[in-house]
């Protein structure tokens, strides 16, 4: 991970640590590692529930994610609550 940021495992949008997280599946993100923000209060993720249902009509929102292996950020879709969380792992 050459190009890790811890600063970047800050959530920008509500400034709480994300959640170390690995995709349980074999697909395009297999078996990676991401960082995402899992703070049901962060404004990113409560707007993203209006946003989304505006735009398209579904109910689903986002969280913030960062990816080390890219040094990207950008949306974790989600359509509950709950989704994901039981891919969140300690550090
Ligand atoms: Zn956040």
């Amino acid at each position: 991970m050459a190009d890790f940021d811890e600063a970047k495992t800050i959530c920008p949008h509500c400034g709480q640590h994300m959640e170390k997280w690995v995709s349980p599946a074999v697909n395009s993100w297999g078996g990676e590692c991401l960082y995402i923000c899992f703070n049901d209060e962060c404004g990113y993720y409560q707007r993203g529930w209006d946003h989304t249902f505006k735009k398209i009509g579904i109910k689903a929102s986002y969280r913030h994610r960062y990816d080390p292996n890219t040094g990207q950020c950008g949306p974790f879709p989600v359509n509950t609550p709950d989704a994901g969380r039981d891919c969140i792992v300690a550090e």
